[in-house]
């Protein structure tokens, strides 16, 4: 039977192993993302490619030379390089010397059956919807820990602490085989994290940009931990339970992000970039700043950022903008959210 891995985008690692050992798949996910990894993947991708690019292509090796065969990525379309990373990648592990299979999930119910028949060995529709809905019931309970986490983090003087619980929660969560099991850890998120040793002055940071920058710690230099630990809270409203709405439902919602962009753009430009700038916009009175990140040579991201000065300009919202690729430094980065935060706080006392 294959044994099959992913690349890992933030936390997706919990829900997608919870939804292959449901299958019965057998599944070898890749080590944590680090510099490894990506140098790894640099070695063979193509020099302009994203930088998300190269740490898939880094996982998918790195888990290779753990026994896995194959590999279970997300497909896509619409104009962004997103679509072309299955069949790219596939070819350039077979020129690295790996043999893997590669299956690229199409936004297809049909199609989708067939892989997980391929993958299983068999194949029920009950047992499949019964996996999604237990999957997507700990995918919710997740995101809500990680805001949770994002938030107080930010507020209390003891981050230790709740970097504790935060990660207990997760582990019970990875852990759970049952709906009961669920419910109990979101009963405890209400629970665990209170503030009784709160900062002084409190700021919230709305962190947008292209989605796998935003929710891999990795790849943004743990950007809303750095945050966090300079006092401030982070709000973002890209989730991976967002991503998977987006993917199985592609085009819905998109109208309403139009409207709450305000004519600062007006369609979908592949990827974020609708979203960054409607997050920026719709946030700008319910958020101290906003930072907006993305890797280099993104391209719906490069079309947010042409757009971004016009918005701070006449919104009087306060913005960072920042590129990450493989060079880039955690030194600069720290720099720069600290001026950043200065100059917010400046800025209220005046
Ligand atoms: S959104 Fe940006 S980083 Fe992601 S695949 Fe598209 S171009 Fe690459």
């Amino acid at each position: 039977m294959p044994v099959v891995t992913f690349p890992h985008m933030g936390k997706m690692e919990l829900p997608v192993k919870t939804f292959l050992r449901e299958m019965d798949i057998s599944v070898i996910p890749p080590p944590q993302s680090s510099q490894k990894t990506l140098k790894k993947g640099k070695e063979y991708a193509p020099e302009f490619a994203c930088l998300p690019f190269k740490i898939n292509l880094g996982n998918y090796m790195e888990a290779a030379e753990l026994g896995a065969d194959s590999i279970l990525m997300g497909g896509g379309f619409g104009p962004c390089r997103f679509g072309f990373y299955g069949e790219l990648q596939k070819y350039l592990l077979q020129e690295a010397g790996y043999e893997m299979e590669m299956y690229i999930l199409e936004k297809n119910i049909f199609h989708i059956k067939d892989i997980i028949k391929e993958l299983s060995g068999n194949f029920s529709l009950t047992k499949m919807t019964r996996s999604f809905h237990f999957t997507w019931s700990k995918i919710k309970v997740m995101d809500k820990l990680t805001e949770k986490l994002y938030n107080l983090r930010g507020q209390v003087v003891n981050k230790e602490k709740v970097e504790n619980d935060y990660n207990k929660l997760l582990k019970k969560l990875d852990e759970a085989e049952t709906y009961r099991e669920i419910d109990l850890i979101e009963q405890e998120i209400d629970n665990f994290l209170q503030i009784d040793n709160a900062v002084e002055k409190k700021l919230t940071i709305a962190l947008v940009g292209e989605i796998y920058t935003v929710l891999e710690p990795f790849t943004n230099i743990d950007l809303a931990r750095k945050l966090n630990y300079l006092d401030v809270s982070v709000y973002q409203t890209l989730t991976l339970s967002h991503w998977l709405k987006n993917f199985f439902t592609p085009g819905s919602g998109q109208k309403k992000l139009v409207n709450k962009a305000a004519g600062y753009i007006n369609s979908f430009v592949g990827g974020h970039g609708l979203n960054s700038i409607s997050d920026i916009y719709s946030l700008k009175d319910k958020v101290d700043g906003v930072v907006h990140i993305m890797p280099f040579t993104c391209m719906p991201e490069i079309v947010a950022r042409a757009i971004i000065p016009e918005v701070i300009e006449n919104e009087n919202i306060p913005v960072l903008s920042l590129i990450f690729d493989e060079h880039t430094a955690e030194a600069g980065v720290k720099t720069r959210l600290e001026a950043f935060i200065d100059l917010i706080k400046y800025n209220k006392a005046r």
